[in-house]
């Protein structure tokens, strides 16, 4: 986790000092600040401890939650994470804990989540919206799995033959863009990566029938409908971005449902 708790304040493992009373927020219990060049900033608790918060996250997941502390952090944004959303009575009884949570000297809010694993559209849809009925802004965070075939191009890297799942497609139909931020753990970085389609070559053919006679078919593109490209430009340091915010409505897109929300992505920063 990044979030402990010192005589009643909350701090984040980003730079915390090593001789503090951490205790973690949910149990109370203390906690232990792991901090090192190579390990990512986090709070563990003891080992045998009985805490949800305790449960295992994935580096990726842990390092992907610090690169957004430290980018709003650099912007004058105050920064909390792992922040347990005040539900109202009427929400979705599912557990609802921001990743990272950030307000703005306005006082205006933004969760950013990170999502390394697939989740289910409806599980999306539904935490959009309790963050919409909250008043605060989303963002959604995948983590780029780098499972296909890369190649170099005039952006950056090419990764051909990639499987986008439903999750991914909403989030870019969410904020009505073909390009969108990934988080890269293995860099530490962001790429802006953009949805190409993938073109298949058919080969043409020549051949005899059973008759002898000659026939032939040219060869063409097809579109994969399993795979796409992306291209990705980058990668970028949590220093060159910034968030954009705008507003949606609600709508219903290649049969799915969006609801209306403020929504933010980023874009790196002129050079
Ligand atoms: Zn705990």
């Amino acid at each position: 986790m990044l979030v402990a708790v010192d005589s009643g304040v909350r701090v984040l493992a980003l730079g915390a000092p090593r001789n503090g009373d951490y205790r973690c927020p949910a149990c109370n219990e203390p906690v232990i600040v792991k901090q090192g060049y190579i390990k990512v900033h986090h709070f563990a608790h003891k080992r045998g401890s009985a805490c949800p918060f305790a449960a295992k996250e994935s580096a990726e997941h842990l390092k992907a939650k610090n690169f957004m502390a430290r980018l709003f952090k650099n912007l004058g944004y105050h920064v909390d994470a792992e922040v347990d959303l005040e539900l109202p009575m009427w929400a979705d009884k599912e557990d609802r804990r921001a990743d990272v949570l950030v307000t703005n000297q306005a006082g205006k809010r933004l969760a950013i989540e990170v999502q390394n694993t697939q989740v289910g559209i409806s599980n999306l849809l539904a935490r959009t919206r309790d963050y919409a009925r909250l008043d605060t802004a989303v963002m959604w965070l995948p983590v780029l799995k780098m499972n296909a075939v890369i190649t170099h191009d005039e952006n950056g890297l090419l990764v051909q033959k990639y499987t986008q799942h439903a999750m991914e497609t909403w989030m870019l139909d969410f904020i009505f863009s073909k390009t969108m931020p990934y988080y890269d753990a293995s860099k530490d970085a962001i790429w802006m990566a953009t949805r190409l389609p993938h073109r298949i070559e058919k080969e043409s053919k020549e051949w005899y029938d059973s008759d002898g006679n000659y026939n032939s078919s040219a060869g063409y593109l097809y579109t994969s409908k399993r795979w796409i490209d992306l291209s990705l430009r980058g990668p970028f340091g949590s220093s060159q971005l910034k968030p954009v915010l705008k507003f949606r409505r609600a709508s219903t897109f290649r049969n799915l449902p969006f609801p209306s929300a403020t929504y933010a992505t980023l874009v790196p920063l002129l050079s």
